[in-house]
């Protein structure tokens, strides 16, 4: 999933562990599960893609 630039906040779900983590739309850093340490979101361009489930989008 490929997200244009937002500053919304999203709850993202480790496919690995199960761990739920919130993340924001637009960090410019990558993102690990704080559990397992898979990467959950890469960078690049000003996007952000993430590489695990989305389990909600924060308004
Ligand atoms: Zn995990």
């Amino acid at each position: 999933m490929v997200m244009n630039p937002t500053s919304k906040f999203v709850k993202v779900v480790c496919v690995r562990c199960g761990n739920n983590q919130i993340v924001f739309g637009k960090s410019s850093i990558k993102v690990k599960c704080s559990k397992c340490n898979k990467l959950l979101v890469k960078t690049g361009g000003g996007k952000i893609k993430i590489k695990t489930l989305v389990r909600e989008v924060l308004r």
